[in-house]
């Protein structure tokens, strides 16, 4: 399988040549030149599959430069029972009226960006020893990638993490997860400032080729394509565990990482009938799927709420569904994505034939939800069905109920335990959300944090100290 990238570059790479890129060299993003289909026959072979050998099979239509048996290991040694909690990985309940939840939270920082996260630091371990080199991987984190990041990549060979984060403002339970961490490879720097004031410095630091290079930086933000592929797995699963011929998906969205895996998997062939995005106040993608202009969020117009994984200004992964919207023409979605935005903030699909086949030929549904649906509906769904919902999936749960289909199974997936968003659970329900009992006292734990201004220069010197 190749890779090529949605603005129209000519080029096409290996898998293992992008897992440690990020964007392609034109800007634009990676997809893989066409998607592996899946008949009934397979799937029927796949359904009984544990968690591991479904990602493995799932992995290597995509992957041709990892041997067969180092992939599978490596899928092996990812989904364990021990890091997530449950044999079945996602296990999948029912909720009520035929929505059934598919927990993607219970890796080791409680959200579901450790389903992909584990699976790329064992993907980089393996990638940089056979190649001999190392990566230091800087972010900027206001709460679940940078611990994501860190727990997947502590004690890895080769990689070194340096994590930004706004001092002070992440929630006292992401500030402990955090911090607590004592592995030699994992540096945590608070910055005095704000998110924007973070992910400055990481812009500024990455736009210096020459420290770029000779320190070799890198990332693992969302637009990287193996976590992506990673989350294909799980829209698999869900299906298999709901035995019906049909399912839907309602997915909690921000950077639009989580529902373009199911877009994958539904052009893969996967018998999804609705992929329902569901929005915070923050309404970019909303806006989008119901009229067709995507128009980017000023900083001054981008909510902070109370499900602040999803406050985004602007979905760095969604060129991959105009790409294939546009019937893959790079030549469009450069100018798009590049010209036309940079000019006007926004673009209009609205007038255009494609548009009509986001719902008709894609599946696509969307809907928001605000601060009060969130606690109405973390209090619904507890009283109905006795089961504890964190704020973004509540924000998933208030839309899918909108969007369920009699006969089809509606699976909300769930992208974050409660525990992390403790203070809306109290405003819902009157009481604290259960805590799993490896973190009962994390926020008593030694702190290994270092406090910098909010400089790129300063951070640079600290990345060169420790590199040493
Ligand atoms: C990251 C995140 C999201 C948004 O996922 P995208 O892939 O950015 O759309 C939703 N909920 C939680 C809890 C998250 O951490």
């Amino acid at each position: 399988m190749l890779y090529l990238s949605t603005r129209g570059d000519p080029a096409r790479k290996h898998f293992c040549e992008i897992l440690l890129e990020g964007l392609a060299p034109d800007g634009g993003l990676y997809l893989p030149e066409r998607y592996p289909q899946v008949d009934a026959a397979t799937l029927a072979k796949w359904r009984t599959l544990p968690y591991a050998d479904l990602a493995f099979e799932i992995l290597s239509l995509y992957i041709d430069d990892i041997p067969a048996e180092d992939l599978r290991a490596i899928c092996r040694k990812t989904y364990t029972e021990e890091v997530f909690g449950t044999r079945a990985i996602v296990p999948l309940r029912k909720l009520h009226d035929g929505l059934l939840l598919e927990g993607l939270s219970n890796g080791p920082t409680l959200a579901f960006k450790d389903m992909a996260m584990q699976l790329l630091g064992n993907l980089f371990e393996y990638e940089l020893a056979r190649r001999g080199e190392e990566l230091n991987i800087l972010g900027a984190t206001s709460g679940d990638t940078g611990s994501a990041a860190e727990y997947a990549m502590r004690g890895k060979k080769g990689v070194r993490v340096f994590m930004t984060s706004p001092e002070g403002r992440m929630s006292p339970f992401q500030q402990a997860q955090m911090f607590s961490l004592q592995d030699a490879n994992i540096h945590n720097i608070a910055i005095a400032g704000v998110f924007d004031d973070c992910q400055d410095i990481v812009k500024a630091v990455s736009n210096d080729l020459d420290f770029k290079r000779r320190w070799r930086i890198g990332t693992v933000n969302s637009i990287n394509w193996a976590r992506l592929v990673a989350q294909v797995v799980y829209y698999f699963a869900g299906y298999f565990q709901a035995h019906s011929d049909k399912v839907s998906f309602t997915v909690p969205s921000g950077n639009f990482g989580n529902i373009c895996a199911g877009h994958v998997a539904r052009m893969m062939g996967l018998p999804i009938d609705q992929l329902v995005l569901a929005t915070n106040e923050n309404d970019v993608l909303d806006e989008f799927f119901r009229t067709g202009v995507y128009r980017v969020r000023a900083a001054a117009d981008t909510h902070e709420t109370s499900s602040p994984s999803m406050d985004i200004s602007k979905a760095s992964n969604f060129e991959r569904f105009v790409f294939d919207l546009l019937g893959r023409d790079g030549a469009r979605v450069k100018s798009l994505f590049g010209e036309e935005l940079q000019r006007s903030g926004r673009f209009d699909l609205g007038a255009e034939p494609a548009f009509r086949e986001v719902k008709a030929r894609y599946g696509f549904a969307s809907g928001k939800s605000t601060h009060a649906d969130r606690i109405a509906t973390i209090r619904s769904v507890s009283e109905r069905s006795g089961t504890v919902i964190d704020t973004h999936t509540a924000d998933g749960v208030k839309v899918a109920r909108e969007h369920v289909r009699p006969g089809i199974p509606m699976i909300v997936l769930e992208t974050a335990l409660p525990i992390k968003f403790a203070q809306s659970i109290v405003e819902a329900l009157g009481r604290e959300p259960e805590r799993p009992a490896k973190f009962n006292g994390i926020e008593a734990l030694p702190r290994r944090v270092t406090v910098m201004p909010a400089d790129a220069e300063a951070v640079k010197a600290f990345i060169v100290r420790h590199c040493a």
